[in-house]
């Protein structure tokens, strides 16, 4: 299971999960993004200090990076994934080989000559290497780093859930089988359409588009424009149902009428309802009372 790193369902998953057989098996992993994000801002903070305005340059490749030891370590090697994740700490001082068996020295290849450089390295002790390493190294951190998602992310339900409130906007009240229909339709748009592909120009180069999304704070980001969706399977389900109506509008009927039938109780009936004229007479004495 894939989440942000909401403490409450944290601890949800740790308790109740063990307990239900369904369950038992469950591994709770964290979204990378949501883990990047918190790291970052953590980063900016020490950047923001006087004689630390280097280590800003970093954030990108330490983000990176937190990133490439997601997707290069095998699932289940936890200790090797804290190894790797904190080699960063030392690359940013330039030093390369590390002091444990389990990460002895970095993946790159040796960096000497490197004139293209757009940041410098940290020198070892500084301040700004200490107060870094204090960031990357602390427990907080590792933990969270250890239960990194490798595989799965959660950006693509979050795309979904703002899909869903194109079709179904928060400041309109559907019905309930409105809100279901809109639910469907946005579940069908999300599936004919989540793997566009990459749109190309007339030329053939592919298509890109610059963002600047506002976690970024005036940084841009590239991204790839996919092909425009498509709507075309509304046409197909308006097809279908003429097609059902004409063969037996009966049947129809029937299963319109099975969905209707699980339609559930308005959550107010759940709630204890006071006398209605004790529950006026109450609220006007307060008034007078002032
Ligand atoms: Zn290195």
């Amino acid at each position: 299971m894939v989440t942000d790193r909401h403490k409450s369902i944290a601890k949800y998953l740790r308790e109740e999960t063990p307990h239900n057989p369904r369950t038992a098996e469950l591994k709770h992993h964290f979204d990378a993004w949501h883990i990047a994000k918190g790291l970052g801002k953590k980063i900016d903070a020490l950047a923001k200090k006087k004689g630390c305005e280097d280590v800003g340059l970093w954030k990108k490749s330490i983000i990176h990076h937190m990133y490439y030891v997601a997707g290069t370590v095998p699932e289940g090697q936890a200790d090797l994934l804290g190894e790797k994740w904190k080699s960063v700490a030392n690359h940013v001082q330039d030093i390369h080989e590390h002091d444990t068996e389990i990460y002895p020295m970095c993946d790159h290849a040796h960096l000497l000559g490197d004139n293209n450089r757009n940041k410098q390295w940290l020198k070892p002790g500084s301040k700004p290497a200490e107060l870094l390493n204090d960031i990357l190294t602390n427990p907080h951190v590792l933990k969270d780093i250890k239960k990194i998602s490798s595989t799965y992310q959660t950006s693509s339900l979050e795309a979904f859930h703002s899909l869903i409130i194109r079709f179904a906007p928060k400041h309109t009240g559907f019905m309930w089988l409105c809100q279901l229909a809109r639910y469907y339709l946005a579940a069908l748009h999300y599936n004919k359409n989540s793997a566009r592909l990459q749109g190309v120009t007339r030329e053939g180069q592919e298509r890109f588009t610059i963002r600047f999304p506002k976690f970024k704070k005036g940084q841009h980001s590239v991204r790839k424009e996919k092909t425009p969706a498509t709507y075309k399977y509304t046409t197909n389900i308006l097809e279908d149902l003429l097609q059902a109506y004409s063969d037996s509008p009966q049947d129809l009927r029937e299963s319109i009428q099975e969905v209707r039938d699980q339609e559930p109780q308005p959550l107010a009936s759940e709630m204890d309802h006071p006398d209605k004229d004790e529950a006026v007479r109450q609220h006007r004495c307060r008034f007078i009372n002032q």
